[in-house]
């Protein structure tokens, strides 16, 4: 089969890789119909993380079941599915808590499991992980495309509001206006935040963050957008969405948070080594929760809203890529020339 493999920082190259086959009972085979590029995928892109060269790459993969194992029950051949970018067995102690990120038969799609931007990639744990798309919405290419974004960041941005608190009629502010960011404010709009207020740098992204349901947007940086989401808020926001992971992101969520708030953090920390300077939290009693996000454990409700047509995060796909534009998809979302990447590999 063909896959999109890392041969180190800047160099995604499509190869062909053997497909991978069902080893353990357990396991499902899934034809990739739609993945993405992900965010967190240019931290390995700009080499500033680790990943070994000639590993099959990507994690936000749906497509259809092609052969199963002979213990899974939850899906069969021919079902459109899609999965979370962590696997999971959805039956030990931490998944039946909703923390399947810290499963403890966990998996990942890269290295022989065949990655998840390619033709194909074999699901362990396939009955823990695999969501199946109701066969009535299963070739509608208009909400699988929405429902692409359940696979990661749709989940993260959502993560991002519970773990900071989000409760109807409450104020938020989301720092970040990347993919998770935007979904973060479409999932504070879900959960009946009335004022939003997204704070970003790029003016198209923040005019995406508007139609996700941000009432107000700040394009400021530095101390400037502190203090115009202090103005904004009258004095910061009880829930704070911090959706980058970059330090700088982190100062901004605790500077506006109000007295007494909560700060949700999805981004993957970077730029930390020095550890995080916690006197801000301290000395206004603001809480830091979050961390990676269990999106196995929201798939359901928030394909419910999908499906029924009162979420739609598919905005954040600003182009759209075969297999072969892969390493152009990663190469535009580094330059920021996309905010997201969706392939299609067979097409
Ligand atoms: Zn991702
Ligand atoms: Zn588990």
């Amino acid at each position: 089969m063909r896959a999109a493999v890392f041969h180190g920082p800047g160099d995604i190259r499509v190869e062909e890789v053997d497909k991978p086959e069902i080893e353990e009972p357990t396991d499902a085979i899934v034809r990739v119909t739609h993945t993405a590029v992900c965010g967190s995928d240019l931290w390995f892109y700009r080499g500033e993380s680790d990943r070994d060269a000639g590993t099959g790459v990507g994690h936000e993969p749906m497509g259809i079941v092609e052969e199963v194992g002979e213990d899974v029950r939850s899906v069969e051949p021919g079902d459109r599915v899609l999965a979370p970018f962590a696997i999971s067995c959805g039956s030990c102690e931490f998944c039946r808590k909703g923390l399947h990120t810290s499963c403890e038969n966990r998996d990942s799609w890269g290295g022989a499991n065949g990655g998840g931007q390619g033709e194909y990639v074999r699901s362990t744990h396939a009955d823990g992980t695999l969501v199946r798309v109701p066969d009535r919405y299963a070739d509608d290419e208009e909400v699988l495309e929405s429902l692409l974004p359940l696979t990661d960041v749709m989940g993260t941005g959502h993560h991002a509001a519970r773990s900071a608190g989000v409760e109807a009629g409450a104020d938020a502010v989301v720092v970040g206006d990347g993919a998770v960011g935007l979904c973060g404010v479409a999932a504070a709009r879900r959960l009946g935040a009335e004022r939003i207020v997204a704070v970003g740098h790029h003016e198209d992204r923040l005019d995406i963050a508007e139609e996700f349901g941000a009432t107000h947007t700040v394009a400021e940086r530095g101390e400037a957008a502190v203090d115009a989401v202090l103005d904004i808020t009258n004095g910061g926001a009880n829930h704070v969405l911090e959706c980058v992971g970059a330090a700088s992101a982190m100062e901004t969520a605790v500077e506006v948070a109000r007295p007494g708030g909560t700060v949700g953090y999805v981004g993957v920390p970077h730029g930390m080594e020095g550890g995080l300077d916690l006197f801000p939290f301290f000395g206004d009693n603001v809480a830091l929760r979050g961390g990676v996000a269990p999106v196995r454990a929201y798939a359901e409700d928030l394909m419910a809203d999908v499906l029924q047509g009162t979420l739609d995060p598919s905005p954040i796909f600003t182009e759209t890529v075969g297999l072969d534009g892969v390493p152009e998809g990663y190469r535009m979302m580094d330059e920021r020339e996309a905010v997201k990447v969706l392939v299609k590999p067979w097409e």
